[in-house]
């Protein structure tokens, strides 16, 4: 068992006790909100709302604290260096954007190698294939190996041999977001860092499993959106260690990022700013900033092991209900499962779920090209986060029950 209290936890979350109806298991494309976090944003707009860094009044200086404050927190969380390291982006796929985009722009010549695996978000995808024919940079891809049953793993001994070959990149993924495993990362940042790439993390689905350390682990980049964090909409982190954000041409120019300008040329801020075009969004700072502490008062391991729970229990469910196929396998899983029920497409069982407010994710969850080497169209997507209840997945797994009958009539 479990010694987490999911009840207590939930109760934080005001959609909770506002819309009863709804089981939510579509926490991988985005968590829900604790009040801490409703609260600070509403805070801003009612009594603190103003520009930042720009301002000679008070309200303005008020409002560029308590935004420099969030970049703090969330170095503090990440334990980066120095609050310089943290961007405020507009999310993951903005951030990933950046960094290709930078990298690309600077670093990388004709000839360049950047490996990727074939877990990826296409934010983790496209952001490099938008350039990659341009520079004459070459994409690889670490294959997969295993199969449902075992859970699908990279196949490591690929991707030592596209270490072989020298790439300047390596950009992986922490979690999948379409079949829930974990990579094994520490060991694949170190093995590229052994080869002089430069590494970058997609932490999108992982922050909410484990906070990286950024002085342990070898990451030189690392990206996440405040929303999957319980924090706001429309702002994500980019993390990167200073001698590779100073490295990175900026993808926005504008106001905020440069020291002058004139119409012949623009010399560059110093950072975070040199990466922060335009006014950024303030309230989701903040906001960010209060879901990393409400989340802080509660124990990571004990969220691990409640996550677990509530996969086994599902797991264990779904072993009783015929005909469906597991994508996603149980262990080394951050709490996602990934199923079709055998002969039917997958818009049809999410569809039925709807009808009794089970809220989940039927398609190819941004990761197409995985989808194809599965071979299969499409799959339905159960993502837990500690405030569902165990009953919660009894209620869908009875549901499932039902639809599968339906289907098959
Ligand atoms: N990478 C992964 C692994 C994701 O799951 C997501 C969100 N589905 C993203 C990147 C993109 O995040 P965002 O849409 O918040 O930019």
């Amino acid at each position: 068992m479990s010694d987490f209290n999911a009840a207590a936890f939930r109760q934080h979350f005001p959609f909770f006790t506002e819309q009863p109806e709804w089981i939510y298991l579509d926490n991988a494309a985005t968590t829900h909100k604790p009040a801490a976090v409703l609260d600070a944003v509403g805070l801003f707009y009612r009594q603190q709302n103003s520009n930042v860094h720009r301002g000679t009044h008070l309200l303005s200086e008020t409002a560029t604290n308590l935004y420099e404050d969030a970049r703090t927190c969330v170095q503090k969380y990440l334990n980066a260096a120095e609050s310089a390291e943290i961007i405020f982006t507009s999310g993951t796929t903005a951030a990933l954007n950046q960094i290709a985009y930078g990298l690309m722009h600077s670093v990388l010549k004709a000839g360049d190698r950047v490996v990727i695996s074939a877990l990826e978000h296409h934010a983790n995808i496209v952001s490099w294939q938008l350039h990659c024919q341009r520079f004459g940079v070459i994409l690889d891809v670490i294959p997969l190996q295993g199969d449902a049953a075992s859970g699908y793993q990279l196949d490591l001994n690929a991707y030592n041999k596209l270490l072989s070959l020298n790439p300047k990149v390596v950009s992986l993924t922490q979690v999948s977001n379409a079949l829930g495993c974990i990579l094994p990362l520490e060991n694949m940042l170190l093995a590229a860092k052994a080869c002089g790439a430069i590494t970058v993390v997609d932490g999108a689905q992982g922050i909410a499993w484990q906070v990286p350390d950024m002085q342990t682990l070898a990451a030189d980049f690392y990206c996440f959106s405040a929303h999957k964090l319980y924090g706001p909409t429309g702002l994500g982190v980019l993390y990167g260690k200073r001698e590779w954000l100073e490295k990175l041409t900026p993808l926005l120019g504008g106001g905020e990022m440069i020291e002058h300008v004139s119409f012949a040329r623009s010399r560059f801020n110093q950072l975070p700013a040199r990466l922060e075009a335009g006014t950024p969004s303030i309230a989701a700072a903040l906001g960010l900033a209060a879901a990393i502490r409400f989340i802080s008062t509660f124990d990571a391991e004990q969220i691990k092991s409640y996550k677990r729970l509530l996969l086994k229990t599902f797991h264990d469910g779904i072993q009783h209900i015929p005909g469906i196929n597991l994508l996603s396998a149980q262990q080394n899983n951050a709490g996602i499962v990934t199923l079709n029920v055998q002969g039917e497409h997958p818009a049809d069982l999410a569809l039925l779920l709807n009808e009794q407010r089970i809220a989940v994710r039927a398609g190819q969850h941004c990761a197409m090209p995985l989808f194809e080497l599965l071979a299969v169209p499409g799959a339905v997507r159960f993502a837990f986060a500690p405030y569902n209840q165990l009953t919660e997945v009894e209620q869908c797994l009875n549901a499932l029950t039902q639809a599968v009958e339906i289907l098959a009539l």
